[in-house]
């Protein structure tokens, strides 16, 4: 009998790990809210509404795609023994302060911070820290809810909603990141460090191998490896690191599942972070992590479906499309992505460079606008 697969939260990165693995014979059933979600049309069983609690019977695991699925849902498939990983990941990245307060307490490289519960503290940390930002701590992703004060006068602009984190701003250097895989027995296979390029706070494009030297590749990896062991973390887990100018490595964060940074890896490595998730949560033995080539994504972020541009991006060499199939387009929305794989890193670049004009031509900011004018 197949081994069922039950995955809360319907987004790309459930469909990923369906198309991805329903080769290995695995069943997949798939909840979210939203009828139109894109994994459900690739799912074995869909679960709409409120139907969770049939899909966490119907499954031997439930695994999650998307951190702020409805807790009852993990709450139950935990207390029935089937959730993976443990929900306490997810109680941490349901606020950004706990979070940043977990990382620290557990001795882990943060940069420095602090809670905002009034205006005087706002004031507090803009002396402390010189340039801060402030982030709003639920709710918040993809850049959403952050506040840069580069100068007294920017204070105005944040709300006066407390509590606030109030993160130094750091001289970052290169922002890079480590996704792994680990088993129920504590095994890990980790993939090449990726190298992470933002625009307007969110996501644009990631390169692997990243652009860094092979002792802060292995500083990054330990410290990856070492906040699974801490979170007894089972599945894929994924750390983004900011590297200073100073060549000091700092977590900006974790996530607990697939993400966005390791979509390379659907070309460029051996097994891929949807298939690594899915063997790691199933007991399976963990696939290989090994770099077959140089490789990138490039997100398709805030465009409308076009066969004419999807044609001219798949004309350049080594490059494939991921269409999400999403029901509507919003600025900033993750519709798809760009795979890219070259022969070395500086065909990768201008491969990457060819795609983004493709994309978006010369006007970034008319598809991916800062959050607050989104
Ligand atoms: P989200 O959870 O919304 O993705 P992050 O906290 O990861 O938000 O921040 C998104 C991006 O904003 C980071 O990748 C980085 O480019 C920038 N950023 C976040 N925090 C800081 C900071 N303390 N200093 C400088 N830049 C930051």
């Amino acid at each position: 009998m197949s081994r069922v697969l039950g995955i809360l939260g319907g987004g790309q990165l459930g469909l990923m790990m369906i198309l991805e693995s329903r080769k290995l014979g695995i069943k997949f059933l798939v909840y979210d809210e939203d009828p139109e979600a894109p994994a459900l049309r690739v799912g074995d069983g869909r679960y709409v509404g409120d139907s969770w609690k049939e899909l966490i019977v119907k499954s031997d695991i439930v695994t999650f795609e998307f951190e702020h699925v409805n807790p009852n849902a993990i709450s139950e498939a935990e207390s029935l023994g089937k959730l993976r990983p443990n929900s306490l990941t997810i109680w941490l990245k349901q606020d950004k302060i706990r979070e940043k307060v977990f990382l620290k307490d557990h001795g882990f490289p943060v940069p420095r911070f602090m809670v905002i519960k009034a205006p005087e503290d706002m004031y507090d940390a803009f002396n402390k820290f010189g340039r801060v930002v402030f982030k709003e701590p639920q709710g918040a992703y993809d850049g959403r809810g952050q506040y840069y004060v580069m100068g007294k006068s920017d204070l105005d602009k944040v709300p006066m909603k407390f509590p606030l984190l109030a993160e130094e701003f750091v001289d970052i250097y290169k922002e890079v990141s480590v996704i792994l895989a680990r088993s129920k027995n504590g095994e890990v296979v980790t993939y090449p460090v990726t190298e992470n390029y933002h625009y307007n706070g969110i996501l644009l494009y990631s390169i692997a191998p990243a652009g860094v030297n092979e002792e802060v590749a292995n500083e990054v990896k330990e410290i990856a490896v070492s906040l699974a062991k801490t979170l007894n973390y089972i599945g894929v887990l994924t750390i983004e690191f900011f590297i200073t100018r100073d060549g000091e490595v700092l977590i900006n964060e974790f996530a607990p599942r697939v993400h966005n940074s390791g979509h390379w890896t659907l070309m460029g490595a051996a097994v891929s972070q949807f298939e690594n998730h899915v063997r790691a949560v199933l007991d399976l033995p963990l696939g290989s992590t090994e770099l077959l080539k140089p490789a990138g994504i490039v997100n398709m972020l805030g465009v409308p479906y076009d066969e004419n541009i999807i044609n001219k991006i798949l004309a350049i060499p080594g490059t494939s499309v991921w269409w999400y199939g999403k029901a509507r387009v919003r600025p900033r929305r993750k519709m798809g992505h760009v795979n890219v794989v070259a022969n070395d890193v500086n065909e990768l670049k201008r491969r990457i460079g060819e795609v983004l004009s493709v994309v978006y031509g010369n006007d970034l900011d008319r598809y991916i606008p800062p959050w607050s004018r989104a």
